[in-house]
């Protein structure tokens, strides 16, 4: 998933008034964006394989450290002590640990039975990603629904305020339709694991850009 996660994030606003955009997008991004470290590391293990699903052309071989069950509980608690212990502020942490830990839900229905419910356990996955349309579906409409939860609790700082979100929302709408429309194509099989993970470091993007959106809009809540 992937418009999901960032539904999740624009949503926080409404539940953790106080917090940034940029921790609030970081929150339901995590997993994904510890996954193309591991990946340089050797420590996960990913593969193109086209067909995989309708929707990706990855096959996520091993993935324990980031994405099973048992380590994203780690990783919500852990991320929700240190943002609680650098900024007191208890309310924004319990959603920021939550924000974490939906990241794996929303993979949970979307995936193959690839996510392990611990390393070396069991894997699961409902696989939404097995239909095109029911995954546009569900991802659209988490996104619009996260997306107008926050409008409602901010306002732009004029003209700025406006850019930063909607040049945001155009380029991972532009991010995710590109994705899907690159696999009706021939699937080049030679993509390396480097390269894969080169990509989901780039999506370290939206961390600043969400602290733009952030700098540029007043919370009203
Ligand atoms: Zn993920």
């Amino acid at each position: 998933m992937f418009l999901g996660h960032i539904a999740v994030g624009l949503a926080g606003k409404r539940f953790a008034p106080r917090a940034s955009l940029a921790t609030l997008l970081f929150a339901p991004m995590f997993l994904d964006y510890l996954w193309p470290i591991f990946l340089l590391l050797g420590w996960e293990k990913v593969r193109v394989d086209p067909g995989n699903t309708v929707v990706t052309p990855l096959a996520f071989d091993s993935y324990p450290w980031s994405h099973s069950l048992h380590m994203t509980l780690f990783w919500a608690g852990l991320v929700a002590i240190v943002f609680r212990t650098v900024t007191r502020d208890t309310r924004s942490a319990i959603w920021i640990g939550i924000a974490v830990a939906s990241h794996w839900v929303m993979d949970w229905i979307t995936h193959r039975p690839d996510l392990p419910l611990w390393p070396s356990g069991p894997k699961v996955g409902l696989g939404l990603w097995n239909s095109v349309a029911g995954t546009v579906l569900v991802e659209l409409a988490l996104f619009v629904v996260g997306l107008w939860l926050y409008m409602r609790d901010t306002r732009p700082r004029g003209g700025r305020g406006r850019l930063s979100l909607w040049s945001f929302v155009v380029a991972v709408t532009l991010i995710y339709f590109m994705n899907l429309a690159s696999n009706l194509g021939p699937i080049p099989t030679s993509v390396s694991p480097r390269t894969i993970a080169m990509m989901g470091l780039a999506l370290w993007i939206f961390i600043p850009w969400a602290w733009w959106i952030d700098y540029t809009r007043r919370t009203v809540r």
